[in-house]
């Protein structure tokens, strides 16, 4: 059994996948009574009822001839929530009252106060005497569940001594509210990002900032960028970039500073467009501190927004003879946040911001020249294959790293074969981390980024209909490149299409070229799985990703010649 290892604890709750090899394709196999297919190299997969609570495990019998093996693969189940609606049951289970634990909160901002308990009634006391009921909350009672209450308040209200009071007749139970403290209402607490490590002069190491509690990457802050705490749990800080936005980063990334400081006052000044480099533009703007930003991109310029930031930009001049930037204007978008618009002849093949002698930089790349008769030519390629560390293992065993570098080592010969500059990430069986492999790229000023994967599926999902090859993109200038890439991978490997996904995966945050990550098959699979270990297989692989980047940098020629 590869999957799920023993004592696993199963999340899915009608079906689950299973798989592993019984060594010889000549055997017949029987799960938990079904009947599985095995593939000539003894493989299996399965896509089974997840095991009941009373045998919480998988009865493996194996067959070839009257030759049987028996294996019996004990798993575990989610805690069933505790049964509180049977007469004599605890009044409540405290162990589902959330918030579950420490919170910092602004004082009028609501918190919301949840518990699952018996029929009857369930009230806020709070410290002056004063009893607020609880509502039925009407998610958990659309689902069939009615025992559970939630209750929204000030967070001033819970921020001193309060009590959940449960009463059933004449029995009741009190239940301590998680500690809630209130935040400065002048945003006076302040903090600095990125405090943990030091300083680089350029974004290969931002903060990342998220719209929820461990959600997915939207803002990149610069190290020492200094921002207001207004809330926070045990694992994340809410920070305001400005009146109008709050976001979230990982409590390490953050240092508080004392109560004596005073929040930075941002004003950008006059800006100017140098070019001192034939690859690229920057956009130079004066402000006292480092901003907190974004850059989005579209195909005819780059927007750049500043948070907490006033602009007085008088004047903005340009290198008469720049060739990519065309216009660049400026709006307040609110009296605390300013918005640089880019205007470009060209779409920007990628950017970089940095913070470098009292100005913030946004530096704007060119595309490289294409001869579209050979148009890897003279480019320089990164290619990563992908893992250690983690990656999954198919049902023989095969883990993930083995075939992505096989077919990263393909990829690098037919791409020299094409006359392109190859970068492998990686080159021997050793881990490397996420963050090291775009650095590599950006460092050897990289044309492309490529990452080489084999795809899983969480738990609960049927295998059998969900596989196929797909491409990620994170940044906007990476659209084109996934998408020529995902063409050339479906020609090449004839599995299912998956399509193009947007999706913030690590490897993909470098903005100084396009970058992508394959899924061009699932090791789960098992016939897979058994192609992947074929030359044939490894070398289709790469060469629809190599045809891919030929024919995304043969548009990039084209539009060139074009203009
Ligand atoms: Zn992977």
């Amino acid at each position: 059994m590869v999957y799920p290892p023993p004592n696993a604890v199963i999340a899915a709750r009608d079906s689950n996948f299973i798989f592993g090899s019984v060594g010889s394709g000549d055997a017949s196999l029987v799960i938990n009574g079904v009947r599985i297919p095995v593939l000539p190299n003894g493989s299996f997969l399965a896509f089974l009822p997840v095991p009941t609570p009373e045998r919480p495990g998988y009865e493996l019998v194996a067959a070839r001839g009257r030759d049987t093996a028996r294996v019996s693969h004990p798993v575990r189940l989610p805690a069933l929530p505790l049964d509180v609606a049977s007469p004599g049951a605890p009044l409540a289970d405290s162990g589902s009252v959330q918030p579950g634990q420490a919170l910092m909160r602004r004082p009028d901002e609501l918190v919301r106060l949840r518990v699952r308990a018996a029929p009857g009634s369930v009230a806020l006391l709070e410290g002056g005497g004063i009893s607020t009921p609880f509502a039925i909350d009407a998610v958990a009672a659309a689902r069939g569940d009615s025992l559970v209450r939630v209750l929204e308040v000030a967070a001033r209200v819970v921020a001193s001594a309060s009590r959940i009071v449960v009463r059933r007749g004449s029995d009741s139970l009190v239940l301590a509210v998680p500690a809630v403290t209130v935040s400065d209402p002048e945003d006076r607490a302040l903090g600095i990002v990125g405090a943990a490590t030091s300083v680089l002069p350029d974004t290969d190491r931002v903060v990342v900032a998220r719209p929820v509690i461990g959600g997915t990457y939207k803002w990149f802050l610069l190290p020492g960028t200094v921002v207001p705490v207004t809330g926070r749990t045990a694992n994340a800080v809410r920070v305001r970039l400005d009146r109008q936005l709050e976001v979230w980063i990982d409590s390490t990334e953050i240092r508080s500073l004392g109560p004596e400081t005073l929040a930075p006052i941002r004003v950008a000044g006059n800006a100017r467009v140098t070019s001192s480099d034939p690859e690229w533009s920057d956009l130079v703007i004066p402000i006292g501190e480092r901003p907190p930003y974004s850059v989005e991109t579209t195909p005819r310029g780059v927007t750049l927004t500043l948070y907490g930031t006033t602009a007085n930009t008088d004047i903005i001049n340009y290198v008469a003879s720049d060739s990519l930037v065309e216009r660049v204007t400026w709006v307040q978008e609110a009296s605390d946040r300013a918005r640089f618009d880019i205007d470009l002849r060209e779409p920007a093949f990628g950017h970089l911001v940095l913070y470098e002698r009292g100005a913030l930089v946004l530096r704007i790349r060119r595309a490289p020249r294409v001869d579209r008769s050979q148009p890897l030519h003279g480019l320089t390629i990164a290619v990563d294959a992908g893992h250690p560390p983690a990656g999954s293992t198919g049902p023989t065993g095969l883990y993930e790293a083995v075939p992505t570098l096989a077919i990263a080592q393909r990829v690098r010969t037919a791409l020299e074969q094409r006359g392109a500059r190859v970068v492998m990430t990686r080159e021997g069986p050793s881990a490397l981390g996420l963050y090291e492999r775009p650095l590599a790229a950006r460092r050897a000023n990289a044309h492309a980024f490529v990452s080489i994967h084999l795809n899983a599926l969480p738990d609960g999902v049927n295998p059998f209909r969900a596989h196929g090859t797909g491409t990620y993109y994170f940044t906007g200038q990476s659209v084109g490149l996934a998408r020529h890439v995902h063409r050339g991978m479906i020609q090449r490997l004839g599995l299912r299409d998956l399509g193009i996904n947007y999706d913030n995966l690590a490897v993909l945050r470098p903005t100084w070229m396009p970058a992508i990550l394959c899924e061009g098959a699932f090791l789960i699979i098992p016939e897979q799985e058994a192609a992947l270990r074929t030359p044939e297989f490894q070398e289709a692989y790469a060469l629809g990703v190599v045809e891919g980047l030929e024919s995304f940098f043969r548009e990039v020629g084209r539009r060139a010649d074009n203009r």
